[in-house]
């Protein structure tokens, strides 16, 4: 870590005295003003480089910024061009960022919140009324213009999208580089581009150096260190006009493909073997001259309607009834409606998913359906396979900075039409090459073109600085509440277990932090005997002792590291500090991230009281089943500025809370959700009286600590011409119009946008989007993740419908609702989700229905619409009536923004299945084991019997009710008890038995585990168990007393819909 010249931090012996606490390491105390330790130059950290007292951190800014303009990247990076809408860029004079997040947890951009629709019935809020909801709650005479959500808004600019993706551990096929560079096998590390320093330019070096400012965190003023919207390139105002305007941008941006290589020069021209025939120029035949053909060409007649359609798509539902639309095997996503060809080209739906999968030509046509128009993506998920191409030209549209992909169309083989802004690039010689193959005159059958989820090794360009190393602080709450808890054995017990496995190399830097009412300090230079501990007890203005010994090298600093964290549970063990200065300790782990970046995870059991950022309770335990004022919105905005300034370095934050108390969650959860980090909540934690919890962190840990992670990443997406996207969902942070900026990616974290259509999209047939997420892999490797996805177009409602994704639309839909209940009410909220499914159904009813049956009339895509959105009710985010505490609320908010959607389904909607007759039948074979698949069920209690036992999955949770008269076989043979009485009270494991009964069920429920990245944990309910009201609070179907039943629910529509 650089240290600036005459830093006085870097001096131990002026910031330390002898400590009071004999306990190992050394405890060291450092006093607010040592004699001869001048406070005005000790009590802050002073950047490496520049940053002087005069022209304080706006100025640096602007230096900063200016060294990136001015050092050449407009003359050599892709998509250097000046964005689009200026006001909402980011303002290198101004030094703020411009906070899309400022709007509200949504961080929607552009779009002011849609009023409420004081029309609107307010069915859920309260305690609820019999059936059906009084006439006046909705004036016939009002059209529902909203739905609470989808408004008729007006169209948005045309705005294009990057993202990049971390690295994963996973098998990965590496396609050899291109002849035009030397080729080395096996070798996918270029770290010759990624040496920043190497391509000899200071500039570039300086403008590292320049990096290291820190922000003044308490001012939350934000400075651009680096501008990554500038590597990865703007969107459509970069169009061919602007790139004629400004010749040396379109010249400079290395896509110009000049010259041949001198390899190349004397290659012959391509053989009419695998040449493209003159004749095909302008593209009528397609598949024999190209393979990819048909696929980017917009002569893709729409007449392959229903082409992918099962007849069963096509039948129009009565939910009143046809009760049982349940699927009793996992619901598929919907295939889009494409030719075979393109569709098995097509993005995986679990990375990438659109709630229309065929999308309306125009924005009227989409306000009429009232359906949202999202995407919902997954894009750095864990991947079994995943091709990487290594590379010396990354090849992307020059206009609007696309990467080509398998729905581009080659007009020849010298050029290629972007999918996207429909620009004509030229092909680059190298490409024309085919290193799968070994074939020159293919470019189609590059796996650029081959493949719609790639990765790229990403050359220098693509760097502001050289890429970081992997750096991690733990940041542990050690007051007397913390070690109650008990937790500081369980994490750094795992610490300890995992320490080799972090993710990184030679150059991963590890540090340890410690608070109650004082920051403690851990210094850990190599050579030392023990770690030292220094104890800084000014919290108001805090600063950071030798920084360049607290965030150490693990390799060379490995066995003090162990032996920290073998001795940092017993340390604290006699502390009767009270007091949490969690405030003072995030800053000081920002100071000491800031120059390098790098993920902080900090573990917090209490509200934190001392300091910056103290908060105080302000939960009303009588108010938890109400729908109104609640507080769902911060009560300080320390820690989304903090967050902010943490952004702009790098820095991400998760946040590990383990409190049976009420910890302000909304106000904590800031720090994680604007540097994308990932919120863990853990109620109740306690070592010994909840077993449960502490098996759930330390399989969550082992997790955490193990994954895959993407440093100093951006994520942009990208859409077809006409398309617009305006609102993002998730954690992270809107660095421009359109770039996430995200300084850790896990890959656990998903992500929402909603779209808009802008422009009437009725001379195509086809759009894509497509995502880019460009971050560093833990092996100090810079590279690009892109997804992209290729629907078709449609003209009428009808295919609309038909198309409807349901799972994406309430994904989709409950990310809206979280805004909608922090920005309006939790009741607002509410009724914008009932009225979605009025809205829509209505529109369907009227609009595409020929004939008025009596009934519920839905489309076979929307038949579980209803049945969601109540499910989404009734989910802990949104649910009233019931006496959930309100962290407990904030974190499922939370989850509903950052979760996967198939894990936000699965909580919303749980799985339930029988599991005392377990079979063969049907059955996974996954290596050696034998998984039964038994069908999933309704849920309601007509559904249970008390012969049998039912297992419910409801995400995070598993809850095995074994009802009173179950058969002895599975009691005995699965339980492993003597009979009904004998199942313990609180039961979380089940035994290994030797016998087939119990070999099923547990392979079924460890293969539930294996399918998502968290532990879900397991109790087994007696029927008089007190959980059994959990679990019966998720029988989403049944009636309750404060929430209407499914049936009832569907009258309540109905009526709505045929007014
Ligand atoms: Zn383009």
């Amino acid at each position: 870590m650089p240290v600036a010249p005459g830093n006085p931090h870097g001096n131990p012996e002026a910031a330390q005295r002898q400590g009071a606490l004999p306990s190992t390491p050394l405890r060291r105390e450092v006093t607010l003003a040592p004699a001869g330790f001048p406070r005005g130059d000790t009590r802050h950290f002073r950047p490496a480089v520049g940053a002087s007292d005069v022209a304080g951190p706006v100025h640096s800014a602007m230096m900063s910024s200016q060294v990136v303009v001015n050092q050449g990247y407009n003359s050599q990076l892709p998509g250097s061009y000046p964005p689009l809408t200026p006001a909402k860029t980011l303002n290198p004079g101004s030094g703020h960022y411009y906070s899309g997040g400022s709007q509200g947890p949504g961080q929607t951009l552009h779009r002011p919140p849609v009023a409420a629709n004081p029309a609107v019935p307010s069915l859920h809020s309260g305690p609820v009324p019999r059936m059906p909801a009084p006439a006046s709650q909705s004036p016939a005479a009002t059209p529902r213009p909203s739905g609470g959500f989808l408004p008729g808004a007006s169209p948005l600019p045309p705005v294009t999208w990057q993202h990049s993706y971390p690295s994963m551990g996973s098998q990965v096929n590496h396609y050899p580089p291109a002849p035009s560079q030397p080729p080395v096998p096996g070798s996918t590390n270029l770290s010759t581009n990624h040496q920043y320093v190497s391509s000899g330019d200071p500039l570039l070096q300086n403008s590292y150096g320049k990096s290291g400012i820190t922000s003044n965190t308490n001012s939350g003023s934000l400075m651009a260190h680096s501008n990554y919207d500038e590597i990865e390139g703007g969107g459509f105002l970069a169009t061919p006009q602007l790139a004629t305007k400004n010749p040396q941008i379109s010249r400079s941006v290395g896509y110009t493909y000049p010259s041949l290589p001198p390899g190349y020069q004397n290659v012959p021209p391509p053989s009419s073997a695998t040449g493209m025939p003159p004749s095909s120029l302008n593209y009528p035949s397609g598949p024999q001259a190209f393979p990819q053909a048909p696929l980017g060409a917009n002569h893709l007649t729409a007449s392959m309607g229903g082409l992918s359609l099962h007849p069963e798509g096509l039948r129009v539902v009565n939910l009143l009834q046809e009760r049982k639309m349940l699927p009793s095997t996992p619901l598929q996503p919907p295939v889009p409606n494409l030719h075979e060809d393109i569709q098995k080209l097509n993005c995986n739906p679990e990375l990438f998913r659109c709630t229309l999968t065929s999308i309306p030509q125009t924005q009227a046509l989409l306000n009429k359906a009232k359906l949202p128009l999202g995407l919902l993506l997954h894009p750095f998920k864990d991947l079994v396979q995943l091709p990487v191409v290594t590379s010396s030209t990354i090849v992307r549209c020059r206009s609007c900075r696309t990467y080509i992909n398998p729905f581009v169309s080659f007009l020849d083989q010298r050029r290629w039409k972007c999918n996207l802004c429909y620009r004509v690039n030229d092909v680059p010689e190298e490409f024309m090459y085919n290193p799968l193959t070994r074939v020159y005159g293919e470019p189609h059958r590059r796996p650029e073109v081959q493949n719609a989820t790639i990765e790229f090794m990403a050359p220098s360009e693509y760097m502001l600085r050289p890429p970081q190393p992997p750096v991690y602080l733990f940041v542990f709450d050690v007051s007397h509440n913390a070690v109650e808890t008990g937790y500081l054995n369980s994490v750094c017990q795992s610490l300890l277990d995992n320490l080799d496995l972090l993710p990184g190399n030679t150059r991963t830097k590890i540090g340890f932090v410690t608070f109650d009412s004082t920051i403690h300090f851990y210094s850990l230079q190599e050579g030392l005997s023990q770690p030292q501990m220094l104890v800084i007890s000014d919290i108001d203005d805090v600063f950071i002792p030798m920084p360049e010994n607290l965030l150490v090298n693990l390799n060379e600093s490995k066995e003090l590291v162990q032996g920290l964290l073998k001795t940092l549970p017993q340390m604290f063990t006699k502390s009767l500090e009270t007091q949490s200065a969690l405030g003072p300790a995030l800053q000081a782990a920002f100071k000491l991230m800031a120059p390098t970046g790098g993920r902080i995870s900090v573990f917090q059991t209490q509200l934190p009281t001392l300091g910056v950022g103290a908060l105080k309770p302000r939960e009303e335990p009588n108010q938890r089943s109400s729908a109104k004022e609640i507080h769902l919105t911060p009560s300080t905005d320390f820690y989304k500025k903090l967050a902010l300034d943490c952004s702009g370095q790098q820095v991400a934050v998760d946040l590990f809370l383990l409190s049976g108390q009420y910890s302000d969650l909304a106000s904590l959860g800031c720090i994680s959700r604007y540097s994308a980090g990932s919120v863990y909540y853990y109620p109740s934690y306690h070592h010994q009286q909840n077993p449960v919890q502490v098996q759930k962190l330390q399989k969550e840990l082992q997790r955490y600590l193990t994954r895959k992670i993407g440093f100093e990443a951006v994520m942009r997406i990208r859409c077809t011409k006409g398309l617009s996207i305006h609102t993002f969902h998730g954690n992270f942070f809107v660095r421009s119009t359109d770039l996430l900026s995200l300084p850790n990616v896990n890959p656990d974290a998903g992500y929402a946008v909603q779209m808009s259509v802008e422009e009437s999209l009725t001379d195509t047939q086809l759009v894509s989007f497509q995502s880019a997420l460009l971050y560093t892999s833990s092996k100090g490797e810079r590279r690009i993740r892109v997804h992209t996805l290729c629907l078709p177009v449609v003209s009428t409602l009808n295919e609309v419908f038909l198309g409807a994704d349901v799972q994406a639309i309430s994904g989709l839909l409950a990310n809206m609702a979280v805004d909608r209940s922090v920005t309006a009410s939790l009741s607002d909220a509410r009724d914008a989700l009932v009225n979605a499914v009025i809205d829509s159904l209505s529109a369907y009813r009227s609009s595409v229905l020929s004939n008025q049956q009596p009934g519920l009339m839905v489309p076979f895509s929307l038949r579980l619409f209803p049945l969601f959105v109540l499910a989404l009710l009734k989910q802990k985010s949104f649910q009233t009536g019931t006496n959930a505490r309100l962290d407990e609320r904030i974190f499922a908010m939370c989850q509903v923004k950052n979760q996967p959607l198939v894990y936000l389904m699965l909580t919303t909607h749980p799985s339930l299945y029988r599991v005392d007759n377990l079979s063969d039948e049907g059955a996974l074979s996954i290596s050696d084991r034998t998984v039964p698949q038994p069908p999933i069920l309704q849920l309601s209690v007509e559904n249970l019997s008390r012969d049998g036992a039912f297992l419910m999955d409801a995400g995070s949770i598993l809850m095995l009710w074994v009802g009173k008269n179950c058969a002895q076989n599975f009691l005995s043979q699965v339980l492993g008890v003597q009979n009904y009485a004998s199942i313990p009270p609180i039961m979380t494991d089940l035994p290994e038995l030797d016998t087939p009964e119990s070999a099923r069920t547990l392979a079924f429920i460890s293969w539930l585990r294996e399918q998502r990245p968290f532990f879900p944990v397991l109790y087994i309910l007696r029927d008089e168990s007190p959980m059994k009201a959990n679990f019966l609070q998720h029988m989403v179907e049944d009636r309750t007393e404060s929430a209407l039943s499914y049936y009832e629910f569907l009258l309540h529509i109905q009526q709505q819909v045929n007014k």
